[in-house]
């Protein structure tokens, strides 16, 4: 047999975990090929998962074409690894996957895979961040037709996307997309970061972790390397620019919960009409909490990111 359709099985016969070796194969190579080209949508063909489209397939796909069985798997979702979405995706890799680890430690993990945001403590060389993307095209609210959108982005045209934040400005005195701020990877392609929130762009510039970012939907895949630039748009005389957290005084809110004044916070309403805030980050909340303290990513998200 030709050893194209030769596949890895194991001892009683069956591959590992969920995905077929064809689909991890082609998968991958859409994968080497979205590092190759950063930013680029890499189109591949998004298998049916035992899920509805929405709920993070091409997430999902993305981490079990690359899961072994020597891996840690973090599941979060907004920052949250106890919610429903984070937890069923982590059982059923743990289902699937024989042998894979999972943590709720940042630290730990070699692979996260993630759903609106991205973890509060620096990523490494040794791990890799998977996000969830439901939109993979930054240029869908300016133009409707996908050939025309290749051809923009090919040329690098993206001074409509440029004029809907000069419109912004105009009419709300700043640029008011809270979650997908496009971000131009490598100097070329903008990509549409998933729903992070502003806060969380600038960790994608040069971070020393691969972020790959998957649709399972539109069935794309695209990628950040490591040590790669990441550009919010932005202009020269109006600086992209993170949320705030300052309260009317101008005192940096804290966490309700373990106090840090440099997390990206919730806003929880209580039942008295009481605003509070709690670090969004739950492994970061609990560490602050316990007195361990990490390398945070975001020492530099005060000022402006140009
Ligand atoms: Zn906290």
């Amino acid at each position: 047999m030709n050893d194209l359709y030769e596949l890895p099985l194991d001892e009683a016969g069956y591959n590992f975990g969920f995905l077929d070796e064809y689909a991890k194969r082609e998968i991958r190579r859409a994968v080497i090929k979205a590092i190759c080209v950063p930013g680029y949508q890499t189109p591949y063909a998004s298998r049916e998962m035992p899920m509805g489209r929405g709920f993070g397939t091409g997430g999902l796909q993305l981490t079990l074409s690359l899961v072994g069985p020597d891996d840690t798997l973090k599941v979060i979702d907004q920052g949250s690894d106890d919610s429903v979405n984070a937890v069923n995706l982590r059982h059923f890799v743990e289902l699937t996957c024989e042998g894979v680890q999972t943590t709720e430690h940042t630290s730990e993990a070699t692979l996260i895979q993630s759903r609106h945001r991205i973890p509060e403590v620096a990523l490494t060389e040794e791990q890799i961040l998977v996000l969830q993307v439901p939109y993979p095209d930054p240029l869908v609210v300016v133009e409707p037709s996908e050939a025309r959108r290749k051809t923009m982005h090919g040329e690098g045209d993206y001074s409509r996307l440029l004029t809907k934040l000069y419109e912004d400005i105009v009419q709300f005195d700043e640029i008011t997309i809270s979650h997908r701020y496009p971000t131009r990877i490598n100097g070329h392609y903008v990509i549409d970061p998933s729903p992070i929130p502003r806060y969380d762009v600038p960790q994608l510039h040069m971070s020393a972790a691969l972020v790959l970012l998957g649709a399972g939907r539109e069935k794309k895949i695209y990628a950040v390397p490591p040590y790669t630039r990441a550009d919010p748009l932005a202009f020269d005389d109006v600086p992209f620019r993170t949320e705030d957290f300052h309260d009317e005084h101008g005192k940096r809110r804290a966490c309700v919960r373990c106090g840090s004044i440099d997390s990206f916070l919730d806003e929880i309403i209580g039942e008295d009409g009481d605003k509070s805030y709690q670090c969004s980050d739950s492994d970061y909340c609990n560490d602050y909490r316990n007195g361990h303290t990490h390398q945070k990513a975001n020492a530099t998200n005060e000022g402006a990111v140009q």
